[in-house]
């Protein structure tokens, strides 16, 4: 308990920071252009604890787009609305093992065993959000991933229209999708969605409030805003922990414990339930998709702090 006092934590991320700076390993994502632009070098740590302290490393100022770190929120929401049972009836929960933006699962098992966390399962997902018509639930979608963040997050025009005009393979996801009966709205306009809530900017403080919303029952710590409900948190935080970074998430969880959520765009975020949210930017990424600087920063942190759930002591 005592461990978790301002000193250590400051410690425990300067810490980190100064040991990792340096790495050079790993590359941006290139698949959607605009992120190979991006700057390798952004280097940003913040842990936000559950009562709203916030302790932040290296570059806070810079954003870059969420991409998959969205699904969480999106898959949140959805559970809030139609609840735990209407999320794994409509989508499926298991973790398909596979990377994010393979058709195999949807292939395999008609889209019937598809992961909010992955693309498939995320543009399903997307694709449930309440609302008439496109308008209508781009709202509640950039509403959800603003009321995590505590601020009006907005869109990176550049890397949405870089996106947007190269997403072939989620569009021919959601098609698939149709053919099976399991995505919920035009798949055009879904997938159209997504890519939007993909492109959402975020600097790392924004990320470390999103989790630590999450670490502290739903509630933003900073805003004292009721996000979502506390069941909503406890379906949430286990899809995280088995699919949150992609076909990486069991060697993930084997080394942290943490539930957490990885994006192309280079943020990352964990969350230590009760305990405080933690997110780190770095672009270059493993063979996976996740940043390489961050998984280690995390993980560092997770030692040093002794938070891994699974340490008795
Ligand atoms: N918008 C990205 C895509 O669909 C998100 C991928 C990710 O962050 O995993 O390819």
């Amino acid at each position: 308990q005592t461990i978790l006092n301002k000193q250590n934590i400051e410690n425990a991320l300067n810490d980190a920071f100064n040991k990792f700076k340096d790495l050079k390993e790993g590359k941006n994502a290139d698949y959607i252009k605009e992120l190979a632009n991006v700057d390798p070098n952004i280097f940003g740590i913040a842990l936000v604890t559950a009562d709203g302290a916030v302790y932040t490393k290296g570059d806070i100022t810079s954003m870059v787009s969420i991409q998959s770190i969205s699904k969480v929120f999106t898959m949140a929401k959805v559970i809030e609305q139609e609840g735990s049972q209407f999320l794994q009836d409509k989508i499926g929960v298991n973790a398909t093992g596979l990377p994010f933006n393979s058709i195999v699962a949807v292939e395999m098992h008609k889209g019937d065993k598809i992961n909010p966390l992955v693309n498939p399962g995320a543009i399903a997902t997307t694709s449930l959000i309440r609302g008439n018509d496109s308008i209508a639930k781009w709202k509640e979608i950039q509403k959800i991933q603003s009321d995590f963040a505590g601020r009006q997050l907005s869109i990176n025009r550049p890397v949405y229209i870089s996106e947007a005009s190269d997403n072939l393979r989620n569009q021919a996801i959601a098609h698939l999708l149709l053919a099976y009966n399991r995505i919920y709205f035009d798949p055009v306009q879904a997938t159209d969605l997504y890519t939007k809530q993909c492109a959402l900017n975020v600097n790392v403080k924004d990320l470390a409030i999103m989790a630590a919303t999450l670490a502290n029952g739903g509630v933003n710590p900073v805003t004292k805003n009721k996000v979502v409900s506390q069941t909503t948190v406890m379906y949430t935080l286990p899809v995280m922990a088995t699919a949150g970074l992609y076909d990486n998430s069991g060697i993930w969880l084997f080394n942290s414990g943490l539930p957490a959520k990885s994006g192309v765009g280079g943020g990352m975020l964990a969350i230590c339930p009760g305990k405080f949210g933690i997110a780190v930017i770095s672009p270059p990424l493993d063979e996976s998709g996740n940043s390489l600087k961050a998984q280690k920063v995390i993980q560092y942190v997770v030692e040093k702090l002794k938070v891994n759930p699974y340490w008795i002591e």
